[in-house]
């Protein structure tokens, strides 16, 4: 891991006289971007805040052994900011984090941005058109709101009997205790999800006895990783083509698995060659048979890893398909009443994804808050970005919007919309935005309607796309050209608007 970057708060505290144009809660990815395009606009009356003392969101975060992306870093990268410098063609955490923060200061977002100031409350204050917010560092106001603080952040770990008599160490995979040697080490891993298979391989080889904890086995492809070595560096240094050339053809490709979700049929020979190939690579008919999954390919999000198969079929590795039930003192129990006893528990469990943890901060302009009226269900929004009563603020890579693609590419194309709305909202002196209930719910009722026919919904399996009431809030239905089309235009008839003067007016009157 790179050594942290330090930057001091620099808030005033006490309540606030000075108004910014716009507010950026966040400095992961979706901030960055949002602050470079925002400056691009010729906006300099803009504040971002981080919560952390460095930016990287999620790639700060996680720093697990073997933690990467799972798209190509030529298109898990901001179309204008290419980077010629990937050892691999699949970046791996420590680069993707130096690229964000080159990124960052190369665009000089950096000393703009205010760390280790987290927003604590954000209030829509009907009477000036404006956000009151809240922070750790003071209050501030804004005509408008960007949310930027993460679709993957609350990491879960289950409830379970007796955890608290586990007296051995236990840490989540986004909060990886690099203090902790594994080295000879009883380990249970409990999921075999997306971090879980990229850090099973590297902790296998150094632990004792690897217990992993299957609830569902996962569909698990072949990686097409690579290293690329100087001459290739030096040449995509050279010929950014050839970057630009890779970026439209991972793209299309991605298209393609995209196309074969929303029409499961077109999956069926992938999941047929891609259970030959388990044939080979597993020659244990039991390992085999246990780690076949289940449900139709690209249900769940599909995986990628050439050396995850490798370390189940290890000496020292035990699958266990089942989930974890109870633990009893230093003893895991097994769904099935296997029973092992272990040192230490790594949780693999993932992410609490349905309700954005933002929602417990935002009072919308009903006064509501939107973790209370997001209690029973999960969020909708407009295209991903707008919250009903929630005016002149926006979330990025909220509901819906997912694509089998690049977060990065998702986020910039809901900023480009985003950002269209926040000068729509400056250029005509519009006092109050907010997206109007009968587009949302039309647009909603849509997205589901189109959803029905998926692999998400249709593939027999439960994933983290559905909310606790089974309804799918996290997937697009369309493609992603479509999503891209939808947000190209910021179209202020799907709003309700109030101009500055109108409002003064009305007041008046
Ligand atoms: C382990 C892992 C692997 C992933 N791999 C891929 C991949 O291969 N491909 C892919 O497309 N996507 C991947 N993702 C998804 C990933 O989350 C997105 O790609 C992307 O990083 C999201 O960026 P973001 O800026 O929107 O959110 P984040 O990266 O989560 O950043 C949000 C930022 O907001 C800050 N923040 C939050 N709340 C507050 C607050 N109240 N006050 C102040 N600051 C706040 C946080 O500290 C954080 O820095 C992965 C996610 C995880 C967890």
């Amino acid at each position: 891991m790179a050594a942290a970057k330090k930057t001091k708060p620099s808030a005033a505290k006490g309540p606030a006289e000075k108004i910014y144009d716009s507010f950026i809660v966040g400095a992961g990815i979706s901030g960055i971007a949002a602050a470079i395009k925002l400056k691009k606009e010729g906006y300099n009356n803009f504040k971002i805040i981080e919560r952390a003392d460095r930016v990287g969101g999620t790639w700060r975060e996680n720093t697990y052994p073997g933690c990467g992306c799972d798209v190509p870093s030529s298109l898990y990268s901001y179309s204008f900011a290419l980077s010629s410098k990937w050892s691999h063609l699949f970046a791996k955490q420590p680069e993707i984090l130096s690229y964000l923060e080159e990124v960052s200061d190369n665009f000089d977002i950096t000393p703009l941005i205010e760390f280790n100031t987290n927003l604590q409350s954000a209030t829509w204050d009907e009477s000036r058109y404006l956000w009151v917010l809240g922070t750790s560092n003071g209050e501030h106001l804004a005509r408008t709101v960007v949310f930027a603080t993460g679709p993957i952040t609350e990491s879960k770990t289950p409830v379970l009997p007796g955890l608290e008599s586990f007296s051995g160490e236990m840490f989540h995979s986004a909060k990886w205790n690099h203090d902790y040697d594994l080295t000879g080490k009883r380990v249970a891993v409990i999921g075999t999800g997306a971090s879980a298979i990229q850090f099973v391989p590297q902790i296998q080889p150094k632990v004792k006895e690897l217990f992993v904890f299957q609830r569902t086995a996962p569909w698990v492809l072949p990686k097409p990783d690579l290293p690329l070595g100087d001459r290739v560096k030096q040449t995509i240094e050279v010929l950014p083509v050839i970057q630009r050339g890779w970026r439209n053809a991972v793209s299309r490709s991605l298209n393609v698995i995209n196309f074969g979700l929303r029409n499961p049929k077109v999956l069926r020979p992938i999941s047929t060659a891609a259970k030959q190939l388990l044939r080979l690579q597993i020659s244990d008919k039991a390992l085999r048979k246990a780690v076949t999954p289940d449900f139709t390919l690209g249900c769940k999000r599909v995986l990628f890893a050439n050396d995850y198969y490798p370390a189940l079929q290890a000496d020292n590795t035990h699958l266990i398909p089942h989930g974890l039930v109870e633990v009893d003192g230093n003893t895991v129990v097994a769904a099935n009443g296997e029973r092992h006893e272990v040192d230490v528990i790594i949780w693999g469990t993932g992410f609490e994804v349905s309700h954005p943890p933002i929602g417990s901060k935002v009072v919308n302009a009903n006064g509501d808050r939107l973790s209370d009226l997001w209690k029973d269900t999960s969020p909708e929004a407009y295209l991903g970005a707008a919250l009903e009563n929630t005016p002149n603020a926006f979330l990025v890579l909220g509901p819906n919007v997912l694509v089998y693609d690049s977060f990065i590419g998702l986020a910039e194309a809901q900023l480009d919309y985003i950002i269209d709305g926040l000068k729509k909202v400056k250029d005509n002196d519009i006092g109050k935005i907010s997206i109007r209930s009968d587009v949302l719910r039309q647009h909603n009722a849509k997205v589901q309607k189109h959803l029905k026919g998926t692999v998400f919904n249709s593939g027999g399996c439960k994933s983290y796309y559905l909310d606790q009431n089974g309804r799918n809030f996290a997937a697009w239905p369309w493609s992603l050209a479509e999503l891209k089309r939808r947000l190209s235009v910021f179209d202020l008839d799907d709003y309700d608007v109030t101009y500055r003067n109108e409002a003064v007016l009305s007041k008046v009157s």
